[in-house]
């Protein structure tokens, strides 16, 4: 071997391994890519998730915004009142007069028109929903049935 082909052959090595070096760092840079690729994708689902719960959180907001809503508009129609027996009622407002039970506004969100005990004169109303009585007049007790003793009933 002259001197020329031992330049050459350690030449021709030299490039082999600088060659093998550079695949080696291009696989080292692939398998890097690869990886922030990989972070990339599980921080994009992760924030996909992020985001679909953020829009139900949104809807459910605005769905109980609307509910709140209506319900205001619903009960503004009602106004706190006493009645002449001391009962504090919902009272509507508009048409046809009625009293609203007050429980059920309060506890339940609900409206329920009071409705007479017995009768239509009757000074106790009830609630058909919660079974609450209230009275709207003044309790007027009636004449006992039979009189032993006169105290002034007439
Ligand atoms: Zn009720």
């Amino acid at each position: 071997m002259d001197a020329f082909s031992a330049v050459k052959t350690s030449l021709d090595t030299a490039k082999t391994a600088v060659k093998g070096l550079i695949k080696i760092e291009a696989s080292k840079e692939v398998a890097e890519a690869l990886e922030k690729l990989q972070d990339a994708n599980e921080k994009l689902f992760d924030m996909r998730d992020t985001l679909f719960n953020l829009q139900q959180e949104n809807q459910n907001l605005k769905t109980e915004l609307q509910e709140k809503e209506d319900w205001e508009k619903k009960k503004a129609d009602y106004e706190l009142v006493e009645t002449e027996a001391g009962a504090i009622l919902y009272a509507y407002t508009g048409e046809p007069k009625h009293f609203a039970c007050p429980v059920c506004i309060e506890s339940k969100k609900e409206i329920h028109p009071l409705q007479p005990k017995n009768n239509k004169e009757s000074s106790l109303m009830e609630c058909k929903a919660c079974d609450k009585q209230f009275r709207r007049l003044p309790y007027t007790p009636q004449p006992p049935k039979r009189i032993i003793q006169s105290k002034g009933w007439t």
